[in-house]
């Protein structure tokens, strides 16, 4: 039985959630919001479709936003940095019930450890080239996460310019075709951060600013919902239903970026 939760009256239209990690991990003292149970991420995906909410790709959410078309609540699935378990976990889930998904890499560091983890974090795989090819072709959405994971407001010009374009050249290397979004690692940027982003001709820019994409000001600056080991089904639900739902376009809330 499918409910109808997304009739015209819930107000927060377009959602794009923010992954990390997900897997079967101990509970987590910190960084919470890098680390999802694979069961409770099984759950939430069904709720989804129990509730009748539409997952719709980054690419059909940006002609949304284009179309100020917010009339029911949308969902987009992002998931940041491109750890293994996302290949082990999350993408069978998602294969399985035809529900796309972003995925945000590395360029320098795919296959390798994330290095930029601290020591209190567990050490965590990246996908390899070989998964990441065959993921391609299965549909998952490849998108830019810079060279090394370096907080873009720290470089100098040209090494902020570097790790935003040349990240987007090696990864259609690595693909053979067109890397069309990109994500701010931290949630980290500056203006011009953002304008090379736009410039180098990316079509988003997704930061860790927490609100309801169609709050967003700039698709080069798109607010996102994390989703953070703590939350229950409900907690899930209230993000994409409720939390920030306002009508319009106004003032969003930032909110610290952790390890993300
Ligand atoms: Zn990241």
């Amino acid at each position: 039985m499918t409910r109808d939760l997304a009739a015209p009256s819930a107000r927060s239209a377009l959602s794009i959630l923010m992954y990390h990690r997900v897997g079967v991990f101990p509970r987590p003292a910190a960084h919470r919001a890098l680390f999802c149970d694979v069961g409770r991420f099984a759950r939430q995906m069904h709720f989804l479709r129990w509730a009748g909410i539409d997952v719709v790709s980054l690419d059909q959410a940006l002609v949304h936003v284009a179309a100020g078309q917010f009339d029911r609540p949308r969902v987009v699935l992002t998931f940041d940095d491109g750890y293994q378990d996302f290949a082990d976990h999350a993408w069978p889930i998602l294969k399985s019930m035809g529900y796309p998904a972003s995925v945000f890499l590395v360029s320098r560091q795919v296959g390798g450890p994330a290095r930029w983890l601290g020591s209190d974090l567990p050490a965590a795989n990246l996908m390899d080239r070989a998964t990441l090819r065959r993921l391609d072709a299965e549909g998952v959405d490849f998108g830019s996460h810079t060279q090394n994971h370096r907080r873009l407001s720290t470089l100098s010009d040209t090494q902020m310019r570097g790790e935003i374009l040349n990240s987007k050249h090696e990864l259609e290397d690595m693909l053979g075709h067109d890397i069309r979004h990109f994500c701010y690692p931290y949630g980290d940027y500056t203006e011009s951060a953002r304008a090379c982003v736009q410039t180098a001709g990316y079509h988003s820019g997704l930061t860790c600013i927490r609100g309801a994409a169609n709050l967003a000001t700039n698709v080069h600056e798109l607010p996102r919902k994390a989703i953070s080991h703590g939350d229950n089904l409900f907690g899930f639900a209230w993000k994409i239903l409720f939390k920030h739902a306002r009508k319009g376009r106004g003032a969003i809330v930032k909110a610290e970026a952790a390890a993300e």
